[in-house]
């Protein structure tokens, strides 16, 4: 049996503490794992944290339309390369936020197999690396906006955040 996760949403405190590593990839963080990309896929999501589902550890699950994957202790190893995209975060519902990121790059991680796994991701898996890497270190697509951006978004996020507690 799967466990149903539900997604946490801004003003919840897990999605601002730093994740921790995980040591092994055993039998409860492959069972995480699945209900992850149920999750995923239950909200239209092309990524997925760990702390989003309250959960503070170094994992993210990721399906950019040729399957899915799961990322297990992630480092960004180089970044080339500027381009800019527009984001939304499954936790920060209805916002949509242009950001620059690095276009390519390299990186490191655990598979769900215990694979260490050395890659070079270009693109929307890229940028979904990046936004779920973030995910893991308590920052959000709205650490982004520029001023003016925030107090456009002011009121949207009280709402959001109004609606967690
Ligand atoms: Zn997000």
């Amino acid at each position: 049996m799967i466990p149903k996760l539900n997604i946490r949403t801004y003003g919840d405190p897990v999605l601002r503490k730093k994740a921790s590593a995980v040591l092994h990839v055993g039998s409860s963080e492959r069972m995480l794992i699945k209900a992850m990309w149920v999750a995923m896929y239950e909200n239209k999501g092309v990524g997925l944290a760990a702390p989003q589902v309250g959960i503070s550890q170094q994992i993210f699950v990721a399906d950019v339309g040729d399957g899915p994957i799961a990322i297990i202790n992630p480092k960004i190893l180089k970044k080339s390369g500027s381009e800019k995209m527009e984001e939304g975060c499954l936790s920060i519902p209805d916002i949509k936020l242009s950001i620059r990121r690095p276009k390519e790059i390299l990186v490191q991680y655990t598979d769900e197999n215990n694979q260490k796994i050395e890659r070079h991701l270009t693109d929307l898996l890229a940028r979904v690396f990046m936004h779920e890497n973030d995910h893991l270190n308590g920052k959000l697509i709205i650490d982004y906006a520029t001023l003016a951006q925030k107090a456009r978004l002011r009121k949207k996020l009280l709402d959001i955040k109004n609606k967690v507690h």
